[in-house]
């Protein structure tokens, strides 16, 4: 079965990860496991914005990417960006094989609101699903409860299901024949 590396960047709550460890296989036909490896933020920090270069983890990424690795995603707790815009809440590769998601904007605190660890699990497994689905070479779907639904804010995200439509499943389907063959 195709597997989903997690590798975290820098520190990140065992707990977030342990559940989307057990998540993701509900959302996608793939089994998921956590790297012991996490790769080091500290070269994509830019001081002049106060946050993290999300395409600078991608690229650092492709030094960790193995032969057996299927999609290798990096979960982040950082602000991240790209330069065109104020934040994302993650990246990814077109087609593969690397994509990074970030808890940081998806906290209840964040807003000024009271923690909520079952939202935040909740969010971060439809983010990472999100970015899996883009290394799958899916785009923005036009159904706001699709996994693959654009969002800029967070509110946009809770809107979300964590799984794909079926017409962006069966494309995944066509696709995964490909990555197999
Ligand atoms: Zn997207
Ligand atoms: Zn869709």
């Amino acid at each position: 079965m195709n597997l989903v590396h997690l590798l975290p960047v820098g520190k990140v709550d065992a707990s977030l990860l342990e559940d989307l460890r057990v998540s993701i296989p509900r959302s996608l036909h793939v089994a998921c496991e956590i790297l012991h490896t996490t790769l080091d933020p500290a070269s994509v920090y830019h001081a002049e914005r106060q946050q993290y270069h999300s395409s600078e983890i991608l690229q650092r990424m492709q030094a960790q990417v193995r032969p057996e690795d299927w999609r290798l995603l990096a979960i982040a707790d950082l602000d991240l960006y790209i330069p065109i815009l104020k934040y994302v809440f993650g990246e990814a590769q077109m087609g593969g094989p690397c994509a990074v998601v970030s808890a940081y904007r998806l906290r209840q605190e964040f807003y000024g609101l009271d923690p909520d660890a079952g939202l935040l699990s909740q969010r971060l497994l439809k983010e990472s699903i999100h970015e899996l689905g883009h290394t799958l070479d899916l785009r923005h779907c036009q159904d706001y409860r699709c996994a693959m639904a654009s969002s800029h804010a967070v509110e946009w995200i809770d809107l979300r299901e964590s799984t794909l439509c079926t017409s962006c499943q069966s494309r995944v389907e066509s696709k995964s024949a490909l990555v197999r063959s």
